[in-house]
């Protein structure tokens, strides 16, 4: 079975087009690690798509913050401001629909999605040392989790934990999973990536052979950015999209 494994769409619909064409044929069936809201300018053509199409998925901080779930408290200016956009203009179906989104760790077919860490759906997996923290948590060896918006994650050895540091030069890296390691792996973001590359981000794991492959994929920034603008979301929401941070 092959997995399209998408993370942090953001309400960005120009991102999840471009990764959807470009994934065209490589997947069977498709997963998310939360965030299908937050920061972007569609939250409801984002998440008719997602409950449509999406076979299994868990909640972001960002989804629940924008369906009243989360104290505002502790998100950023900008954060809260695009929370609370997406609270006046959700459709009430789809607030609902978010509203009832499992919390993370879901196990899917011999692997499991998380959207934080595995103790905590909020924490995150930045460094060799967070990962250390989560490794001894997992009861899989395949695990997928988002929230950082960078692509890659931390393999464990059972000796060590090196991060997984993904070629960017053509936009597709595979990867062979080995038996006796263990995988903590984010695809990247589809609609806000942060690790300095705009491209929209995804991955594709086939399960029986154990490969994962990392994509990139370009899409239309400045449509997203101009719907962003014209919602009168922050200015920087627009702006960042262009510099992948
Ligand atoms: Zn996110």
């Amino acid at each position: 079975m092959r997995f399209l494994i998408l993370s942090d769409i953001h309400a960005n619909w120009e991102a999840l087009q471009a990764v959807m064409e470009h994934a065209e044929g490589r997947y069977d069936r498709i997963v998310c690690c939360g965030d299908i809201l937050g920061y972007g300018a569609d939250p409801n053509a984002v998440t008719e798509w997602v409950r449509a199409n999406v076979g299994s998925i868990i909640r972001g901080n960002h989804d629940k913050a924008s369906v009243g779930l989360e104290d505002l408290e502790w998100f950023n200016p900008v954060a809260r401001e695009a929370s609370l956009w997406t609270i006046r203009n959700l459709e009430p179906d789809h607030a609902e629909y978010v509203r009832k989104l499992p919390r993370g760790p879901l196990p899917v077919d011999g692997f499991q999605i998380l959207h934080g860490s595995p103790l905590d759906e909020d924490e995150y997996l930045v460094g060799i040392g967070d990962a250390g923290h989560a490794f001894p948590y997992l009861d899989r060896a395949v695990n997928f989790f988002g929230h950082t918006h960078v692509q890659g994650g931390f393999v464990w050895s059972m000796t060590r934990i090196e991060p997984i540091r993904v070629p960017r030069d053509n936009g597709e890296a595979r990867m062979e999973l080995k038996a006796d390691h263990v995988y903590l792996a984010n695809p990247g973001s589809v609609g806000q990536p942060r690790d300095g590359d705009a491209r929209a981000c995804y991955a594709v794991y086939e399960s029986e052979g154990r490969v994962l492959v990392y994509y990139r994929v370009v899409y239309d920034v400045a449509a997203a950015q101009d719907k962003i603008r014209k919602a009168g979301l922050p200015e920087t929401l627009a702006t960042r999209l262009a510099l992948g941070r």
